[in-house]
């Protein structure tokens, strides 16, 4: 069962409700993490938090809580949560307000945690790989919303997965407005080139995933050359590999961009890296007590 926590208490699922005048209802002024749990214990969380922390700071969001009370939050969350493995999510708002935008008439944040089962991508698009589109939708420039914040405003990504679902793909690749490859809708991209792993970077508008930083030092652990560097939907439908990396979905691989089939899915390399990847949490994971 779902395990809600809401500003300082774990409480049933029918109490945890924010207002109506909550500016994140309103005007998604908020921030948020989506953090994964395995065997009782977050993976990554100090950079989870650290992430929440920098999305907050750079909104000018005062968190009503340190990082140290919502690390013992989230553990107490997880502690009553029904299973050893699931989804956290993590959301701060600028709280409630007057009906203007301005966010200096919010009292305090409301802050809630939620505790849930993974939405876990189907397994045969693990196995087989996922179709991609080249959503016509641009990502939001960077010099109009900084895509390092994790904030509420998803909207830019909602219409492009949209866009996929109606051309029947699974995913959508963001280009910024120069035609460079920022990221998936909710998820950050890497390919492989003549053995070369190469991810954009997040100048291009893409989020800073905790999960695309891992995959960079387990490709550099592997010995294989890794590049932040910028990429067209060439590079994508001339790849020798291409991946999608999130929390949620950990490494997936895609079989075809805009009707173009990639040449390996799932290719050696993401192979690699996912055996990499899957021991690291393994090993960060493990109980304690064994
Ligand atoms: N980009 C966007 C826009 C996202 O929403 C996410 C997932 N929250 C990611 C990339 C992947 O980030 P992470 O690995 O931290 O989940």
């Amino acid at each position: 069962m779902t395990v809600c926590w809401l500003n300082g208490q774990i409480v049933p699922r029918e109490k945890a409700t924010v207002s109506i005048f909550d500016h994140g209802v309103l005007y998604g002024d908020g921030v948020f993490e989506g953090i994964r749990f395995y065997n009782n214990r977050v993976f990554r969380l100090e950079s989870h938090l650290q992430r929440l922390h920098d999305s907050a700071a750079a909104l000018a969001l005062d968190m009503p809580f340190s990082l140290e009370q919502l690390a013992i939050a989230i553990t107490d969350v997880i502690e009553a949560f029904h299973l050893a493995d699931g989804y956290i999510r993590l959301v701060i708002t600028r709280g409630e307000g007057r009906l203007g935008i301005n966010p200096f008439n919010c009292s305090t944040p409301t802050v809630f945690i939620i505790a849930d089962e993974l939405a876990l991508v189907e397994d045969s698009i693990k196995a087989e790989g996922a179709k991609l589109i080249v959503a016509s939708i641009r990502r939001t420039p960077s010099s109009s919303l900084e895509p390092r914040i994790k904030s509420l405003n998803y909207l830019n990504n909602i219409q492009a997965l949209m866009e996929a679902k109606y051309a029947n793909a699974d995913e959508a690749i963001m280009l910024n407005h120069e035609g460079k490859i920022a990221e998936g809708s909710a998820d950050n991209v890497f390919i492989v080139k003549n053995n070369i792993v190469k991810t954009p970077p997040t100048i291009d508008g893409a989020l800073e995933g905790i999960t695309r930083g891992v995959v960079i030092d387990v490709a550099r652990e592997l010995g294989l050359t890794m590049l932040e560097c910028s990429l067209t939907p060439y590079d994508i439908y001339t790849a020798d590999e291409c991946f999608l990396t999130g929390t949620g979905m950990e490494l997936l691989p895609v079989r075809e961009i805009d009707g173009r089939s990639i040449a390996h899915c799932p290719g050696e390399t993401y192979q690699k890296i996912y055996h990499g990847f899957r021991g690291l949490i393994e090993r960060e994971t493990a109980s304690l007590f064994c």
